[in-house]
């Protein structure tokens, strides 16, 4: 389906106003070979976006020239002697999969439980939460190459899946779209019981259980963008080297710290470094940092520009106090595509 002049308002959870030019639905898999000729200039020229759910997305601008949009569906299930195979469309909601799953007694995903989203962007940014990464159970991705008009395959590790972070972020950014991923599922599992809200369970304890008390503690914590329009955690955790550590250690004796195995950094929690530069709760035009989990922004009835203003004021703040520069998860769309968010907010 091809479509002109789209509201995006209900396609983003921040829910800022925006309007798509141009907005393509892959509905079924053939559609990628119908993209005309003026679309393929625009997808060569990266003028446009490729969408998934909208949960980790800010339009910046009034429109956008081009949206592309997965709407692809379907679930594959398989098994060999010691594992499960599930592969799924793009456009299946990440949410529900790990539903389906546990109704048919494959475990695994329980603790990524309830990150909105859906299945195509999860190996973009790698999709973490409560000790677990998508990397962890992603055996390939398959992938639309928008100039060879082929389908491919990515192992895991042709991935190069990081903190956040995959080759689709960068050397195959723009140059396809993810159309399905399958997940390797061991038939042994192992519960992962490491953050703090999952620890004091007893290790016996079921996947559906691992879940349910994940969805609590996501419901507690989290605005829902149902009700009050946010992205989740707006901003990465900040990387730090060991010397730079130590002095902030020095300083700030509660600082909560998770050192990175096999390498000379140590992860900081940026909802606490915003919460102690007292930025919790407080208000900037129309949005507003969350008042109970500082790392999300939420809007309140703004656009794309107050939840920018907001950043910049978080940022600074933090980098005065602390001297680190937080950087966004969430990711910035301009008129003419994606942006780089860091610079965006320096230069606003
Ligand atoms: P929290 O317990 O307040 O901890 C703050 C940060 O410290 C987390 O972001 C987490 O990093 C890190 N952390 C905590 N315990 C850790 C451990 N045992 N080992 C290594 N790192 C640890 O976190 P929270 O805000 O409630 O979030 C809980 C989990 O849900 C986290 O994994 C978080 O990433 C995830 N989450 C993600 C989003 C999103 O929009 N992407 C939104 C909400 C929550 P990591 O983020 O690296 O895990």
């Amino acid at each position: 389906m091809n479509s002109q002049n789209i509201a995006l308002h209900t396609f983003n959870t921040f829910s800022v106003p925006c309007w798509a030019n141009n907005f393509i639905l892959i509905d079924n898999q053939n559609r990628l070979f119908e993209l005309t000729d003026n679309v393929i200039t625009a997808l060569k020229n990266e003028n446009f976006y490729l969408l998934g759910e909208g949960s980790n997305t800010l339009f910046l601008e009034e429109s956008v020239g081009l949206i592309v949009k997965s709407a692809l569906k379907g679930l594959e299930y398989r098994e060999t002697e010691d594992a499960y195979f599930v592969k799924a469309a793009s456009g299946e909601n990440w949410h529900q999969l790990i539903l389906s799953c546990l109704n048919r007694n494959i475990f695994g995903l329980e603790n990524l439980a309830l990150i909105p989203g859906s299945v195509g962007a999860a190996p973009v940014q790698n999709i973490g939460a409560y000790g677990v990464e998508l990397s962890d159970f992603c055996y390939e991705v398959e992938w639309f190459d928008f100039s060879a008009q082929c389908f491919k395959l990515l192992s895991n590790k042709d991935c190069v899946f990081g903190y956040r972070d995959s080759i689709f972020k960068h050397e195959l950014k723009n140059k396809g779209m993810i159309t399905s991923v399958t997940f390797k599922l061991p038939k042994r599992w192992k519960s992962r019981l490491s953050y703090q809200g999952l620890s004091e369970l007893p290790s016996n304890i079921s996947a559906l259980q691992i879940m349910t008390k994940v969805i609590e503690l996501r419901e507690a914590k989290l605005p829902n963008p149902e009700i009050l329009p946010n992205a989740g955690s707006f901003f990465k955790n900040p990387l730090v080297n060991l010397t730079q550590y130590q002095a902030l250690q020095k300083e700030y004796e509660q600082l909560p710290a998770y050192p990175q195995q096999n390498t000379e950094y140590v992860k900081l929690a940026a909802g606490w470094l915003i919460e102690k530069a007292g930025l919790k709760g407080i208000k900037l035009n129309k949005a507003a940092v969350h008042k109970d989990q500082a790392l999300v922004l939420v809007n309140e009835g703004g656009n794309g520009a107050d939840i920018v203003a907001l950043a910049k004021l978080v940022t600074e703040s933090v980098y005065l106090k602390f001297n680190i520069r937080l950087e966004p998860e969430v990711r910035f769309i301009a008129n003419e595509g994606e942006c780089d968010a860091v610079n965006y907010i320096h230069q606003f």
